[in-house]
């Protein structure tokens, strides 16, 4: 296994550095519990470790997925690098200026260039706007005067692949795949570098799925977006992403390039994810990996590896010695192969 990843100045295939870096970010609820729980727990006040030490970069232009199951803290870390949590420890920089501190990026300039796309489009709507006003709150964050508003609406509407006549409807008006396109819309009218897209096609049908995914893939080649995409859906990682993160339990067990991670994927867990998808064609003949056991809780984490519990390679050190996030196949930033696993360069 090569040096531990040293993320500071990495540069992306393109000679980019990242417009999103990460380090170290740990977010935890503290539970609010009865006397009667804090005296089992041994009255101390217990937490949900839902995100543990992630350091990830998203590069200018790409699409970095985040995938892991339900629980896994892929949300309450989107949320947190676009700022919507306040992180328990760590930093994230945007574009180099990070987020809290003395020399922070004004929240009102992280608001026009971050944004995030909600998984449900109906409850991420005010039900008693119409589409006018849902874009002229988001069309004044960016400073966009009122007389401009009306002509800015119309062009975000086409857009995104709707019409002039939409602008006064309310959103129980619109199907399902509307609505997120409304959301993909007050997304878009700040003029952001960056999305976070939380899950944004799991409350839609196949068919509109695939229209969704087309038009992030548009704007994306039109405005050179940056998109943090999180899903459990593996097919649609494989096709939209330029590389994959994996989470598991709070923390990344293994980010690489997309093609590499589906060819060549080195953590059990990543392996165990894999081998459930047969109908990407050429990994059709991946033996199927059943895991053992349900994910364990984030209040209480297994100590060691937290994979080790369900893991089918688990050796004796990995109940007592947390393993790292490592980079086993060199290259720069966005090329790099990060595993968290003790016995991946044995794989
Ligand atoms: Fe499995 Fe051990 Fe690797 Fe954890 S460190 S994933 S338990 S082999």
């Amino acid at each position: 296994m090569l040096a531990e990843a040293n993320y500071s100045g990495m540069s992306g295939a393109s000679g980019a550095t990242p417009l999103v870096s990460a380090r170290g970010i740990s977010k935890h609820f503290v539970l609010h519990e009865t006397l009667l729980a804090r005296y089992l727990a041994g009255a101390k006040d217990r937490a949900v470790r839902a995100v543990d030490g992630v350091s990830l970069d998203v590069y200018p232009g790409e699409t970095l997925s985040l995938v892991g199951e339900s629980g896994c803290g892929k949300s309450t870390l989107g949320r947190t690098i676009v700022g919507l949590y306040e992180p328990t420890s760590g930093q994230v920089m945007f574009d180099g200026r990070p987020l809290s501190g003395p020399d922070a990026l004004p929240r009102a300039s992280l608001r026009r260039q971050a944004q995030i796309i909600f998984q449900n489009p109906y409850s991420s709507l005010n039900p008693r706007h119409t589409v006018r006003q849902i874009l002229g709150v988001a069309l004044a964050a960016r400073g966009v005067p009122t007389r401009e508003r009306g002509a800015e609406t119309i062009a975000l509407l086409r857009r995104v692949g709707l019409s002039v006549e939409h602008i006064d409807r309310y959103p129980h008006q619109f199907s399902g795949g509307q609505r997120q396109r409304i959301g993909v819309a007050r997304a878009l009218a700040t003029r952001p570098r960056f999305v976070v897209a939380d899950e944004p096609l799991s409350s839609l049908d196949v068919s509109v799925q695939a229209q969704i995914i087309n038009l992030l893939q548009e704007l994306q080649e039109d405005l050179g977006l940056a998109y943090l995409f999180i899903t459990h859906d593996l097919r649609v990682v494989y096709h939209i992403s330029h590389r994959v993160a994996v989470m598991y339990l709070g923390q990344v067990v293994e980010v690489a390039p997309t093609d590499e991670l589906f060819e060549n994927p080195l953590h059990p867990y990543t392996q165990a994810l894999l081998s459930a998808i047969p109908s990407i064609e050429r990994h059709r003949r991946r033996r199927r990996i059943i895991l053992d056991g349900t994910v364990p809780t984030p209040i209480d984490p297994p100590l060691g590896c937290r994979f080790h519990p369900r893991c089918p390679r688990r050796a004796h050190r990995c109940e007592e010695d947390p393993p790292e996030l490592e980079q086993v196949a060199e290259g720069p930033g966005s090329r790099s192969h990060l595993v968290r696993c003790h016995l991946a360069a044995s794989h």
